[in-house]
């Protein structure tokens, strides 16, 4: 038996990337490094492509699982058993595992999958399969082969030094290692979208920082401690993160006196927009994201998006445009952001709400009514009022 407990690890698409591959490589590493620092006694290696964990055993093998999946980058993760690289270890290896298996699972048939890694190996990847096969049906005397539908699949990888022999291919969350995709900020407010929109993007390995509008003393300091509970749940897969507060209320209550009460949310949606790409340029973030989806309210359909976006040059990630709001809770609960999400507090949107909200904006007439702004000085006294939260990841 081994001293420690061996997972292997997979990397998904970042297999994909050529000469960049040990770049990605080794930043999935050092994620999977800082995610599994709650625990004492663990190593993680990189070998031919593969990431290995070694923990003690004292650690849940659940426990390694649920963090290392939690890495962006990691296509699947499997508990393993490390053997010598030869035939007659092999197959007493397999042996003592499927034991095991069968003692936890009471499983009846098995199909052995063998893979050489290592081309010198004498034996090729059908015969290993085939002989460690002979091997368990001699040792397992409960067990049958069926290669159709077996109740477990036993792998059989064949390295030079060593070899491993696993059961299961845990799905991870797939995408690409944390700051390998520059930074975004991200509009987060208290709902559900915006943190399903933001946990998208940094899947595919962007870094980032968020901002949050209120309107105190309109909305509740508990409001904004949701949404602060909301950005510690998500640092669990985005790492630590700083989080920009600015209240909007000064510049809601400019547009309120103003501009025409129909085209309140248009103008709040350019503002926030504008101080957003300010706070953006100053972090080296270099795109900003919303949870927005086509259609969804009266400030995201076609023509509403397109005024909002006029106001910045910096592009406006959408990652749920193109999504239900059916899918996008499937994929809150899935990142346990929801029920956070679903508490009832106010956000700074719901504050001046007109009751007929434009749903068609034209550019020209938005802009004409913001002539009566200073837009510059109040984007520039909002980016200076703005407090900054360090967000930790939730324990
Ligand atoms: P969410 O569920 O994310 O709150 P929503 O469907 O309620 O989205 P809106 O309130 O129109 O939609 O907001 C659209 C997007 O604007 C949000 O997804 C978020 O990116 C941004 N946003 C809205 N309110 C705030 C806020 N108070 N602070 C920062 N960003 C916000
Ligand atoms: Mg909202």
């Amino acid at each position: 038996m081994n001293e420690k407990n061996i997972f292997i690890v997979r990397v998904g698409e970042t297999a994909l990337k050529g000469e960049n591959k040990p770049f990605f490589e080794r930043m999935l590493v050092e994620r999977i490094r800082k995610l599994l620092k709650r625990f004492d006694g663990v190593e993680v290696t990189r070998k031919e492509g593969l990431i290995f964990v070694h923990s003690d055993k004292s650690i849940p093998q659940e426990d390694i699982i649920k963090w290392v999946s939690k890495a962006f980058g990691v296509q699947t993760i499997s508990p393993a058993v490390e053997t010598e690289s030869n035939m007659e270890a092999i197959g007493a290896a397999a042996v003592e595992y499927m034991n095991r298996i069968i003692a936890e699972k009471g499983i009846k048939t098995f199909k052995v999958k063998a893979k050489r890694a290592d081309k010198q190996f004498p034996v090729q990847s059908p015969d290993i399969a085939k002989q460690v096969g002979a091997s368990v049906l001699k040792g397992c005397k409960v067990l049958k082969v069926d290669v159709h539908d077996p109740d477990c699949n036993l792998y059989v990888n064949v390295r030079k030094d060593v070899s491993y022999i696993y059961q299961d291919k845990i799905k991870g969350f797939g995408g690409m290692p944390l700051g390998t995709n520059g930074k975004g900020l991200v509009l987060l407010s208290g709902g559900i979208d915006s943190p399903v929109a933001t946990f998208m993007m940094a899947r595919r390995g962007m870094a980032i920082e968020a901002i949050h509008f209120h309107s105190f003393p309109y909305t509740s300091e508990r409001a904004r401690e949701k949404v602060e509970d909301l950005a510690s749940q998500l640092a669990v897969y985005c790492s630590r993160f700083k989080m920009h507060v600015v209240n909007l209320l000064p510049i809601q209550e400019e547009i309120v006196k103003n501009c025409p009460e129909e085209e309140t949310t248009i103008h709040v949606r350019m503002f926030m927009m504008r101080i957003a790409e300010k706070i953006a340029d100053k972090n080296g973030c270099g795109m900003l994201i919303t949870g927005e989806s086509l259609g969804q309210v009266a400030s995201q359909t076609a023509e509403a998006l397109t005024v909002t976006n006029s106001a910045v040059r910096m592009p406006i990630m959408r990652p749920l445009i193109a999504l239900d709001k059916t899918e996008i809770i499937d994929i809150a609960r899935d990142i346990e952001t929801f029920e956070t999400s679903i508490e009832p507090y106010e956000d700074c949107c719901t504050v001046f709400l007109p009751k007929h909200p434009q749903t068609k904006p034209r550019l020209d007439r938005i802009l004409d009514s913001e002539k009566k702004l200073d837009i510059e000085a109040l984007v520039d006294a909002a980016v200076k009022s703005e407090e900054i939260v360090d967000i930790y990841p939730k324990k």
